[in-house]
């Protein structure tokens, strides 16, 4: 059977890393296995889609090399691939599942359901389940909810390809919305439906994901359909080893901020595969294509992987290195125009002065940081590098530095003349 992997992602916002590493290791298990790799957008959430949310993560995706065999743009038979375009199809399931008797209508209103919930928690019971109220009940008018029917004392046990054994008890879950009011799916109804609609075989997600499963093997199991194999992977922390938040500001976490700081997308997509993943392999340096023949699954990680930003700029310098001259001019001109840097200057210029740094570049943005001592007006010496320079003999020693720098011999000796004449 092909393998058919899929990237469900609600269009919320910008791509943030965790989702960029989703996407990237549903690819790499694709490809890996000759398999199809499936964008579905999952968008049954209104109120927080964002409008350009779906443009954004399929530009930024593609830009990354994370390229998929089906989607909006790209029809393989499954579609359509967009969740608010296959309302239909969720009804439809939903009044099956009520024939069938594993799912019914309930007509309870939310006033009704926040008044049971507050007299359950009044009572100190643990268990906040809906009590069932409408499970019998004949059909009526008026507006209601579809809520599956939880079987009594089951277990939904599956192997995760990361967690292995892990086991969920039906009684712990009350009978859920499948379909709500409005007529619009919940999300785990319409993934998991969508998902054996799709013949989906496998499923990469983030452990935040892991209590969804039972609700989703409910429906596996009543469709009388084959379970995907599911794999959760750990979550990404930072370096203090707090899971990587949205609002944790000292660590860069969306794509298109990468993307206009000059990274290179090859490096970032080496560096994510990196995180909650290890290759057998000793290097860390890879193109995506080495990552494709090295990646399996049981190499995933079991413990929660690291945000290192300094590795990320590591990883990107290794592949910076890799340029040609006019590949690495292309990534950093951009940078020096914004900054002004030799404004007045010619192409040759420039490429020298990128040569001169190119061992130490980390990112296209770099270069103006890296060149900011020989272009500003005025350095600024904290009290260490002061005291430093008032030690006797330091001004002979810069002298003699200067010289050398200036020497005809010196390989870069042409660059630091331009430099020392343009900054006086
Ligand atoms: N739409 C869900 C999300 O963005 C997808 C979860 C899944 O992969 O099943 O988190």
């Amino acid at each position: 059977m092909t393998p058919r992997l899929r990237y469900a992602p609600s269009p919320t916002g910008h791509l943030h890393i965790g989702n960029a590493r989703t996407a990237l290791f549903n690819y790499l298990f694709a490809r890996k296995r000759g398999g199809r790799f499936i964008i579905r957008i999952e968008d049954t959430d209104i109120e927080r889609n964002v409008k350009t949310g779906i443009e954004n993560q399929l530009d930024l995706l593609e830009w990354l090399g994370v390229t998929w065999d089906e989607s909006i743009d790209k029809d393989g038979g499954y579609g359509p691939y967009r969740q608010l375009e296959r309302l239909k199809t969720y009804r439809r399931f939903a009044e099956k599942l009520i024939e069938e008797g594993t799912a019914y209508k309930c007509y309870c209103t939310p006033e009704e359901l926040e008044a049971v919930r507050k007299a359950q928690v009044a009572r100190g019971e643990d268990r906040l389940h809906y009590p069932r109220t409408c499970i019998d009940k004949p059909p009526q008018e008026g507006p209601y909810t579809v809520r599956f029917r939880v079987p009594e004392a089951k277990v939904y046990r599956f192997e995760d390809m990361v967690k292995g054994d892990v086991s969920f008890k039906s009684e712990d879950i009350g009978d859920w919305v499948i379909l709500k009011r409005n007529g619009i799916p919940t999300y785990n109804f319409a993934c998991a439906l969508d998902d054996e609609l799709m013949a989906i075989t496998h499923v990469l997600r983030g452990e935040d994901h892991l209590t969804n499963t039972p609700r989703q093997l409910m429906v596996f199991d009543a469709l009388g359909a084959p379970r995907p194999t599911y794999g959760h992977m750990t979550l990404i922390v930072d370096e203090h080893g707090k899971k990587l938040s949205k609002r944790n500001e000292s660590v860069i976490q969306f794509i298109d901020q990468y993307r206009e700081l000059g990274y290179l997308p090859e490096a970032l997509f080496n560096f994510i595969a990196l995180l909650g993943w290890s290759p057998a392999v000793e290097n860390e340096i890879f193109t995506r294509e080495e990552l494709i023949e090295h990646f399996e699954e049981d190499r995933l990680s079991t413990s929660p992987a690291t945000f290192d930003p300094q590795k990320l700029k590591y990883v990107n310098n290794r592949h910076v290195k890799r340029l040609d001259d006019e590949d690495l001019f292309a990534l950093v001109a951009p940078h020096l125009e914004k900054a002004g840097i030799g404004k007045d200057k010619g192409p040759e210029w420039k490429k020298s002065l990128v040569e001169v740094f190119k061992d130490r570049l980390t990112h296209g943005a770099h270069i103006v940081e890296l060149t900011r001592a020989f272009f500003a007006q005025d350095c600024l010496y904290d009290a260490a590098a002061k005291d430093i320079l008032r030690q006797d003999g330091v001004d002979g020693l810069l002298a003699v530095f200067r010289e050398k720098l200036l020497e005809d011999e010196h390989p870069d000796a042409d660059v630091y003349r331009a430099i020392i004449k343009d900054s006086g």
